[in-house]
């Protein structure tokens, strides 16, 4: 039987292999406005310079919202057995961008809009070879 392996889901989106989720954004030289995922110039219309770095964002941001899904997504995301509600939250970085990801090790009780949430690499799904897709979360501190 093959290994089974872990692969993230693209390329490009964050520092892989790594214990640490660090997601590669790209910041423009001149406004300093960040964008994930990466972009080739500033998106600033008011701006002629264009020019952008890549950067890594912050691993830490603040819970503006979220909502509870409470039916599977489409494929090619498989839920195995009995599907339970998850939550999908949209945080804001202190970069000054918003992003929106699955939470992970929360308890729907404690969920506070304000509150501290930590980007962490996880198994998103499993391909048809049993292979764990990686993808970030949002996990509560
Ligand atoms: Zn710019």
């Amino acid at each position: 039987m093959p290994e089974k392996k872990e692969i993230p889901i693209g390329t490009g989106l964050f520092v892989w292999p790594s214990d640490e989720a660090r997601l590669i954004a790209t910041r423009c030289k001149s406004c300093g406005d960040t964008f994930f995922p990466k972009t080739f110039m500033c998106r600033n219309p008011e701006r002629k310079e264009k020019a952008i770095e890549e950067v890594t964002l912050s691993r830490k941001g603040k819970l503006l919202s979220y909502t509870i899904l409470h039916f599977p997504p489409p494929p090619p995301f498989i839920v195995s057995g009995a599907y339970e509600p998850r939550a999908v939250a949209e945080v804001e970085m202190p970069e000054g961008l918003r992003l929106i990801a699955p939470m992970t090790q929360f308890d729907f009780k404690d969920i506070k809009i304000g509150m501290t949430m930590e980007i962490v690499l996880d198994s998103l799904y499993r391909d048809k070879e049993g292979n764990e897709i990686i993808g970030w979360k949002f996990r509560p501190l």
